[in-house]
């Protein structure tokens, strides 16, 4: 965790405002401010956590147990078609606010828009001996 309070942690202290849609005592979700789409909301641990390793397992099944519970409810709510659920997790990847958030971001048929795949660089040309290599040290825990 960080020692600045986060932008989030200032949110779930009510010292910013935002439009909050689901509170618990460990996790809250709000409007994302410049939303993607309508419905673009955020889920977040109350505590900051800057990376999803750093989640404890009970917080993070807190979490995911809110984007499984609100996804549905916002795609009815803005009547979407479906939605991305993704988290930015690290500033290489993206991440601007060092505190855990999942972002749900509704999409509609003929948004323009593009699936999850679209946000990594160039893929890579990987050999089976380089895919095993990676498969082994993920199972190792390397
Ligand atoms: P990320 O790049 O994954 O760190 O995304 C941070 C997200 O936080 C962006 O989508 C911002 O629009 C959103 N955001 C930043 N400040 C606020 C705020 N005060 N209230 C709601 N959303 C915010």
């Amino acid at each position: 965790m960080s020692d600045d309070p986060t932008i989030f942690e200032q949110i779930v202290a009510g010292e910013i405002p935002a439009r909050i849609v689901y509170e618990t005592d460990t996790v809250a979700a709000f409007l994302d401010a410049n939303p993607l789409a309508p419905g673009h909301t955020l889920v977040v641990p109350k505590d900051a956590y800057e990376r999803l390793g750093e989640l404890p397992d009970e917080i993070a099944a807190d979490v995911w147990a809110a984007v499984q519970e609100l996804t549905p409810r916002i795609e009815s709510a803005v009547d979407a078609d479906a939605s991305n659920v993704g988290v930015n997790n690290g500033s290489a990847a993206g991440q601007e606010v060092p505190h855990v958030h999942v972002h749900i971001v509704p999409r509609f048929e003929g948004d323009g828009g593009r699936p999850i795949h679209a946000v990594a660089g160039d893929r890579p040309d990987l050999s089976d001996d380089e895919l095993d290599d990676i498969a082994t040290a993920i199972e190792a825990g390397k």
